[in-house]
């Protein structure tokens, strides 16, 4: 492969890089961590060949360094996803992620009459990990089980749901 056709997606300064995301994902990453409300310069790289991983998205953004609940969600979204620090231009951590066997106080579960969203006796959600691969949970409260697309994450200010994924 020349020289031209590879890709190049410019480094950044400070900020994160969010690699090797299920290709497609990329714009379900940024909506449910609230990226698409960004001022900082973003970059994103969708259907990405990669040797090792067939197709990839990625997403860099600078200036941004993402919180812990951040990071877990995106473990749901899309396991096995590596997280890059940079300062000057140098990753100074990388995290790589794995998908929780259990997702606490994360996800809302879609059972009304759940005990976990009974207003009365306010209790954290909790699910376990059936499957990583489609991706497949149980509520331990009422037993429901959800898939990938159906799932809707707990936020303080408004819940998000997962966006179609993108097909282009
Ligand atoms: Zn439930």
């Amino acid at each position: 492969m020349g020289e031209s056709n590879k890709l190049k997606i410019p480094k950044i300064k400070k900020g994160t890089v969010i690699d090797h995301i299920d290709a497609g994902y990329a714009l379900s990453i940024m909506d449910i961590i609230g990226l698409g409300e960004t001022q900082n310069l973003m970059t994103i790289g969708v259907n990405i060949e990669s040797k090792k991983y067939g197709k990839k998205d990625i997403i860099k953004v600078e200036n941004v360094f993402l919180t812990e609940t951040q990071i877990q969600q995106i473990s749901i979204i899309t396991p096995n996803v590596s997280i890059s620090l940079i300062e000057d231009f140098n990753v100074i951590e990388k995290l790589r992620l794995k998908l929780p066997k259990m997702i606490k106080k994360l996800i809302k579960c879609p059972n009304s009459t759940c005990i976990s969203n009974s207003e009365k006796e306010p209790i954290g959600s909790e699910f376990n990990v059936l499957n990583e691969k489609p991706l497949k949970i149980q509520c331990i409260y009422c037993d429901r089980i959800l898939n990938l697309d159906e799932l809707v994450f707990i936020e303080k200010k408004r819940e998000k749901r997962i966006k179609q994924r993108i097909q282009l």
